[in-house]
């Protein structure tokens, strides 16, 4: 036994995926049609998809933000569980990959649930903050360009309500966060926001080792 995160084997991956996902089949077919694409490995891991419809239900989410929509997938499975009023506002700047998700929004039935904006997140979710709705979200999703994730968490902080919550993908870059070689642009910022994170008061935290890391942050 071990009081450490476990280390997930393939094989013991596979397992875990075996006794615990319940993915819809509508996830799956766009897991499938994500996957001859030479960028797949960017769609969000399907465990991480049901962790995420849990939280949102857990809290009761309405409102929500998403920050890097890709073919859709982690939009489609918040948006099925969100009641039938809820809504996402999801940003991108690709139109080839949000017209997969679009379709796979529009199969699933929440299409009217989520509001695809084409346009750089920073600019959205300013508009957004312009417009007066600071402090009326309940969840925000950031996966878009690492390079800019302290300026999205600083976006989605203030459109949160307290209580809600913000989690942030990708916070261990497949191990890169540790390694003294990798010295990219990417990998750098996220080094800088996982500690600019756990300095922040203003929330409480969890990294969770699912996938590539996922923090938690919930506005106090
Ligand atoms: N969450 C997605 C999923 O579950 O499949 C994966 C998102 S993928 C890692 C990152 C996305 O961020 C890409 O679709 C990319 O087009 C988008 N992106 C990159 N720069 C952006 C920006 N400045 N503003 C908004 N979206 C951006
Ligand atoms: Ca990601």
């Amino acid at each position: 036994m071990s009081n450490k995160s476990i280390n997930l084997t393939e094989q013991l991956h596979a397992y875990l995926l075996y006794v615990s996902l319940r993915e819809p089949d509508i996830l799956k077919a766009l897991r499938g049609e994500t996957s001859s694409l030479p960028t797949a490995n960017m769609q969000i891991a399907p465990e991480q998809g049901q962790l995420m419809a849990l939280l949102v239900q857990l809290i009761g989410a309405r409102k929500t933000i998403e920050v890097g929509v890709y073919t859709g997938y982690s939009a489609l499975a918040v948006a099925m569980a969100l009641p039938d009023n809820g809504q996402i506002i999801a940003c991108d700047i690709s139109e080839e990959y949000t017209s997969v998700a679009r379709r796979y929004w529009l199969e699933a039935g929440v299409s009217q649930k989520i509001d695809l904006h084409l346009a750089p997140a920073t600019e959205t979710l300013g508009r957004l903050i312009d417009d007066g709705l600071a402090s009326t979200f309940d969840f925000a999703f950031i996966d878009a360009d690492k390079e800019n994730y302290k300026a999205y968490f600083e976006c989605c902080f203030q459109l949160i309500r307290s209580g809600g919550l913000i989690a942030v993908d990708n916070v261990l870059w497949d191990g890169a966060v540790i390694d003294a070689q990798k010295q990219d642009v990417d990998t750098q910022a996220i080094r800088a926001f996982n500690e600019y994170l756990l300095a922040d008061s203003r929330v409480d935290i969890s990294m969770v080792p699912i996938a590539d890391g996922l923090t938690l942050a919930r506005k106090k």
